[in-house]
């Protein structure tokens, strides 16, 4: 049996009697890529908010590489190799992706100390491996706030990978994004999904079918089905939460 990289059992979360999470049991492999999908409201990004700390669950528990993650604060978690991509990126827009990478490598450091430090050699060629590695090798230096929405998402994701965590999480990278931004930002991370452990939430049905291997469908708060995209856009189950979610989201048109 492979390693696991995540696992959750019977994991709930309870907001004032509704259930967002419902005894959700979830196992993913290291070195997985997981894309997971699912109907407005099934509970996806409540998912995410348990993985990284941010909501605690009323019941279960999430096991990170056999571990509970439970007691533990979400800086904590963090720091124990879970990293989080908004779907809105952070970024410092007055500062050139150059520099907005050398802050990441190093977050014990705060802005100004990183800006005013020289980074280290290692750090230089982490930077610039990491510009080659999201395609921003040619704009390392200009202002951020310049980029395109794409590159600027290619960023954000560069700036995760910086602090090398073990598991990746992506909340819907391709929201508002051009159809050759969204293949660049598919690319990137089947890139990743070489070296990293990465759920990525998405609901563009075309993107999904670029990056997905296996693929689960959360349905009120807990696993529909799980397969490939083949498998789960035949299964019945899944075309009928589907049925009545706008044309974009009809997981009919994959
Ligand atoms: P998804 O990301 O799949 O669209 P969410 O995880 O955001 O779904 O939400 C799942 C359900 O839980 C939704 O019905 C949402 O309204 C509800 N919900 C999410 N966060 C809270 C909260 N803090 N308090 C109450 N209900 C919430
Ligand atoms: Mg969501």
């Amino acid at each position: 049996m492979n390693a696991k990289i995540l696992e959750t059992e019977n994991l709930t979360v309870n907001f004032d009697g509704f259930k967002a999470l419902n005894q959700l049991n979830f196992s993913m492999d290291v070195g997985e890529l997981r894309v997971i999908i699912g109907p407005n409201g099934a509970g996806k990004t409540t998912f995410l908010d348990v993985i990284t700390g941010k909501v605690k669950p009323t019941e279960g528990q999430v096991l990170f590489k056999g571990k509970s993650i439970h007691s533990l604060a979400e800086h904590q978690i963090a720091r124990l190799g879970i990293g989080r991509k908004f779907q809105t990126p952070r970024i410092y827009l007055n500062l050139t992706p150059r520099e907005n990478l050398e802050i990441s490598c190093n977050r014990n450091r705060n802005v100004f100390s990183s800006l005013f430090g020289r980074p280290s050699q290692n750090e230089q060629i982490k930077v610039k491996s990491l510009l080659a590695t999201i395609g921003l090798s040619n704009q390392a230096d200009i202002a951020a706030g310049l980029l395109s929405h794409g590159e600027k998402q290619r960023l954000e994701i560069g700036m995760l990978v910086a602090q090398s965590p073990d598991l990746l999480l992506v909340d819907e990278p391709v929201a508002g994004l051009t159809d050759e931004e969204t293949e660049n930002v598919g690319n990137l991370l089947l890139e990743l999904a070489e070296i990293y452990s990465v759920i990525v939430i998405e609901h563009d049905m075309e993107f999904v079918r670029q990056i997905a291997r296996k693929v689960t469908v959360l349905h009120e708060g807990s696993v529909l089905c799980e397969g490939s995209i083949e498998e789960v856009q035949k299964d019945y189950r899944v075309i009928e939460v589907y049925l009545g979610q706008q044309e974009d989201n009809d997981v009919r048109n994959i």
